[in-house]
């Protein structure tokens, strides 16, 4: 045992027989939430699209019939609500705290629906942020939800940690752009979700290429993707590669994500669904 042992081994390496059998750290559901599948889209860093594509996944899916919830855990930089044009407050009941329905009928809960205005600064240490993620998970009243979508916090910190060993992940989507891939960072989320033991559900490469609206042809302007390269070396799935879509990114801005076509996503979020 370490001198500074802290009894709890989910943050310590050391092999020493305080360690017992390994622990399932799965926080419990609130009571009243049915939640069928649970889907963490993540990103080596931040930039790539990881928002934007969770929020997409979840106008496709809702699209498709299904019941539908985002679970905003990147409470540092949330900006779920501000894509579906969310401004109210959550507010309580007694079966938990209640998630805002948009337009189209998504559950969504982020931080941002909980502060007094959206431009505060969320200035809090890590166990805090984790913590809250958790309590959007045991503490919301998810009704009858088909598909949720967790927006994770980029990179491999503290806080996506607890994600993954809190949250009953079905599987989780990488978010990449051209240039992210060809660096190791893309390598290191996958490695992660292996060490975790969540299935990676595919890639998903976004900014991917940017299509002439005048005469058609795809323009790679961030040169060619290795995305080939890196899915066969850790033998993934290619979900869907989504264009630069300047519409797409105004309408998100906008508060419009709901009303985005975006046939690419469409294909995505269909192949996505045959793998769950
Ligand atoms: P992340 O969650 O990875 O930090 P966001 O989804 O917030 O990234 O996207 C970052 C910015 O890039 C946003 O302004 C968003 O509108 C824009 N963006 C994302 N995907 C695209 C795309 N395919 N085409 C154009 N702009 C995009």
């Amino acid at each position: 045992m370490s001198e500074e042992c802290t009894h709890d081994c989910s943050s310590c390496g050391v092999d020493c027989p305080s360690r017992g059998e390994p622990q399932d750290l799965t926080e419990k559901l609130n009571a009243y939430s049915s939640v069928k599948k649970v889907i963490g889209i993540v990103s080596g860093k931040g930039g790539v699209g990881k928002s934007t594509v969770t929020s997409l996944m979840a106008v496709m899916f809702s699209r498709m019939g299904y019941h539908t919830a985002i679970l905003d855990a990147d409470i540092t930089g949330p900006s779920i609500p501000k894509a579906f044009g969310i401004r109210e407050k959550a507010l309580g009941s007694e079966k938990g705290i209640l998630p805002i329905t948009t337009a189209s009928g998504i559950d969504i809960m982020s931080v941002n629906l909980l502060l007094e205005n959206e431009t505060d600064p969320v200035v809090w240490r890590g166990p805090v942020l984790a913590g809250t993620v958790k309590q959007f998970w045991t503490d919301v009243y998810w009704k009858d939800v088909d598909y949720m979508f967790v927006d994770m916090p980029p990179g491999t910190g503290d806080v996506p940690l607890t994600i993954f060993q809190s949250l009953p992940l079905d599987g989780i989507i990488i978010v990449t752009s051209p240039q992210e891939l060809v660096s190791m960072i893309v390598t290191k989320a996958v490695k992660m979700a292996q060490l975790m033991n969540i299935p990676i559900l595919g890639i998903v490469e976004n900014m991917s290429y940017f299509e002439c609206p005048d005469c058609g042809k795809k323009h790679y302007l961030f040169g060619e993707s290795n995305l080939e390269h890196i899915a066969q070396e850790y033998s993934l799935d290619i979900l869907g590669r989504l264009p630069i879509d300047p519409a797409g990114a105004k309408a998100c801005d906008e508060g419009k994500i709901e009303s985005v076509l975006n046939p690419e996503a469409q294909q995505t979020a269909e192949k996505l669904k045959s793998l769950l």
